[in-house]
């Protein structure tokens, strides 16, 4: 047994408090990570709200954990004691069903979620499944490695998943957590990138970033003046936007990708992807050697998160800062 010091939410939409707990022994399979970093997703602030309607309480967010292994079972392959790992949103899949089979262990119908029934790394210690305890490539900065377990690998793969090639011309929308790290991503890849924003104080720091334009995101007047020619557009905001002046921007055979949890309905006229063979998808973060790779890219190109540092004990400022709007762009908690 052993005792960790976590920060929890009691309730729905409660602010967090100091919170222990015990985790039963360790299981041939599984690693402990003593956490020294963790980010705030805006997922994390969706299960300390119930939005989703799978949240138990207490309830320890934190799904974007950078530490050290510190404890690890028997069969486990790969890591030792002292090694520094990342976890994020998963932290454990069945590894038998075809999709872990086929190396898409982030489609597994059984996975695990590091915060949904069971207590994620806003705390000292966090426990995982080795296959989703990634080791950090050396150099790697740990204060700002964090993000990309979750926020990173999320807008990575759909960039991999739609083949966007670096000729293209795409778009983001909402410029927060995750689409500041797309918006990065993007660059890097060669594409020319428009970041469709609703916050005219960001401008100037998403063109230092490498955003080749900046439009207005809510106003669908601003998106008449760039119809049809962005190959790829990736939404990263959970709100109800005018879609279909998004698919309008869209080239021929273009896509319209969402990794933002919208709760509505997303309305998308027949007519407004028949004729350019458009489509629309969405995706869960990624696979574990997606993973991988993103993180090797990460360091050849010298991509970070633009992080915002909190102390753990902190934990109630930094989720208050993020509900304003006020993140630039991601926040972090040291432990
Ligand atoms: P975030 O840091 O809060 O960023 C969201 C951004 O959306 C904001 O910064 C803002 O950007 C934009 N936005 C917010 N309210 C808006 C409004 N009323 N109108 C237009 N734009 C608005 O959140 P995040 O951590 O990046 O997460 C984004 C979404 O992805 C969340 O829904 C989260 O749950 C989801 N998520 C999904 C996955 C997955 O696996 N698919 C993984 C991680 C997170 P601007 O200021 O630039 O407009
Ligand atoms: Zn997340």
């Amino acid at each position: 047994m052993k005792t960790v010091n976590a920060y929890a939410a009691p309730s729905a939409g409660a602010e967090l408090e100091k919170f222990q707990y015990e985790l039963p022994e360790l299981k041939n399979d599984q690693v402990d990570i003593k956490v020294h970093y963790c980010g705030l997703c805006h997922s994390d602030m969706s299960m300390i709200n119930n939005d989703w309607g799978q949240s138990s309480y207490p309830l320890v967010p934190g799904h974007e954990i950078v530490g050290e292994v510190i404890a690890l079972g028997s069969e486990v392959k790969g890591l030792k004691k002292g090694d520094k790992v990342g976890m994020g949103w998963f932290s454990g899949s069945c590894m038998h069903c075809n999709q872990c089979m086929d190396g898409k262990q982030h489609l597994c119908g059984s996975s695990e979620s590091t915060i949904v029934g069971r207590h994620g790394g806003f705390a000292d210690t966090v426990r995982g499944h080795w296959s989703w305890v990634t080791l950090l490539p050396k150099g790697i900065d740990m204060a700002k490695a964090g993000p990309l377990f979750c926020g990173g690998i999320t807008v990575f793969n759909p960039i991999v998943l739609s083949g966007v090639q670096p000729t293209d011309k795409v778009g983001v929308i909402g410029l927060g957590g995750l689409g500041h790290m797309a918006l990065k991503f993007l660059k890097a890849w060669g594409c020319e990138v428009t970041a469709f924003t609703s916050s005219p104080n960001k401008k100037e720091a998403l063109l230092k970033m490498g955003a080749h334009h900046v439009v207005d995101s809510t106003n669908p007047k601003d998106l008449e003046s760039i119809a049809g020619s962005l190959n790829f557009i990736l939404n990263t905001t959970n709100v109800k936007l005018d879609w279909d002046s998004y698919l309008s921007t869209l080239a021929p055979q273009g896509k319209l990708h969402t990794v933002g949890a919208v709760l509505q309905p997303m309305e998308i006229p027949a007519f407004s992807l028949i004729g350019g063979e458009k489509s629309v998808g969405g995706s869960p973060l990624g696979s574990v050697a997606l993973t991988r790779k993103m993180l090797e890219f990460c360091v050849r190109h010298n991509i970070y998160p633009t992080v915002e540092e909190f102390k753990m004990e902190d934990v109630n400022k930094a989720i208050q800062h993020l509900e304003e709007g006020k993140a630039r762009f991601r926040v972090v908690l040291k432990v």
